[in-house]
């Protein structure tokens, strides 16, 4: 097995077009067509990381942050991404990091936290904007099912829960076929006037390529008649943070013990607990501040996040209740999620969690 067999497997599922701008998801190091030994999964990448790959004979490490997230202009080891970078290159330890593009999946990092939590009716909380375009094929009517067919299976035409959308409508074509081409139908230097159907489809920007190949190969004309017209509409399926209720409305009280159960966490930081019962919890992994006035919008009882800071606490505003469990426990079940989406897909290949806490962040 090589690497890209693991990191085209991941990136059909997580695009890396979902990304933030910021963010820098990938693989960091190394080579796709590397021979795969085995691979380890860990939330962040340490020295200890890469040693413990080593040790368990895996040449890919995958993680959810990236060890490098902006340009490096030394490697001399006075930093830890120095150092692990140093490391993984003398050891042929290849890095994949796979972030905002988890984040911002459906059934990504927010999914399996809601899951922990026991949530139900899931929504994203701040759907991604400019993410869809609509595809319009123009096509033989006849030749219209198969296209179709085609261009669903490829990722065209999904809409919340519905698949297979599509909208139709009726016209004439009209062409005429120069000396160099070879028509489907009509002749060479006259002038064609046919019926043909043009065919709407939404497709998400991350599927836009894969789509357009299934266009062209499944459509009977040399040159496919379409457009390509970005979309302001937001794709609710994609995007930061998840909203959900509990099955049953529980007190704070013992949902804050629930979540210092379920998350292991030392300590809860929270603002004041201003409703006695909660029904409808907002979650992000990771740094979640820049939802706060999402969570409030959408109504939450609670929003759990981690890295708030003290000025952003005030802008709970009495409407909501924020509390901030800790970036690493936030996200510690991501590792899992990855482990075994691979496991899934490649079931006697060598895989292994870290047993290493790479928590930076300790508890007195
Ligand atoms: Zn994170």
């Amino acid at each position: 097995m090589l690497i890209k067999n693991v990191t085209d497997f991941l990136e059909e599922k997580y695009p890396l077009s979902l990304q933030e701008s910021y963010d820098n998801c990938g693989l960091t190091y190394g080579h796709k067509e590397q021979k795969l030994s085995g691979i380890l999964f860990a939330l962040d990448v340490t020295e200890n990381t890469v040693k413990e790959a080593i040790s368990k004979n895996c040449n890919l490490i995958i993680s959810h942050h990236p060890v490098v997230f902006k340009g490096l202009k030394k490697i001399n080891g006075s930093t830890m991404t120095e150092r692990v970078l140093e490391l993984s290159i003398k050891n042929n330890i290849a890095l994949y990091a796979i972030h905002t593009n988890l984040d911002n999946h459906k059934n990504g990092v927010n999914k399996r936290i809601a899951d922990k939590i026991g949530l139900s009716q899931l929504k994203i909380l701040s759907p991604k904007n400019e993410t869809l375009v609509k595809l319009c094929v123009f096509v033989p009517e006849d030749a219209e099912p198969a296209l179709s067919n085609a261009l669903f299976k490829s990722g065209a035409g999904a809409i919340g829960n519905y698949s297979e959308c599509n909208f139709k409508s009726i016209g004439k074509g009209s062409f005429k076929p120069n000396l160099n081409a070879t028509p489907s139908v009509g002749a060479i230097n006259k002038k064609i006037e046919t019926t043909e159907v043009k065919v709407e489809y939404l497709v998400p920007l991350a599927r836009l390529s894969i789509v357009l190949n299934a266009m062209n190969a499944n459509h009977p004309y040399e040159e496919v008649a379409h457009d390509i017209i970005p979309l302001l509409n937001s794709q609710q399926d994609m995007g930061s943070g998840m909203i959900g209720e509990l099955q049953e409305p529980m007190t704070t009280r013992s949902f804050l013990k629930h979540l210092k159960a379920t998350f292991n966490v030392g300590v809860i930081k929270h603002t004041a607990l201003i409703y006695d019962e909660i029904n409808t919890v907002a979650i992000c992994g990771g740094s979640g501040s820049f939802l706060i006035d999402a969570a409030r919008k959408n109504k939450a009882d609670i929003f759990i996040t981690s890295d708030i800071k003290y000025h952003e606490f005030f802008d709970a505003n009495n409407e909501l209740i924020i509390a901030d469990i800790g970036h690493w426990e936030s996200e510690q079940f991501t590792v899992n999620l990855l482990y075994e989406n691979i496991k899934e897909k490649f079931s006697k290949f060598a895989l292994h969690l870290t047993e290493e806490n790479t928590n930076p962040v300790k508890y007195f």
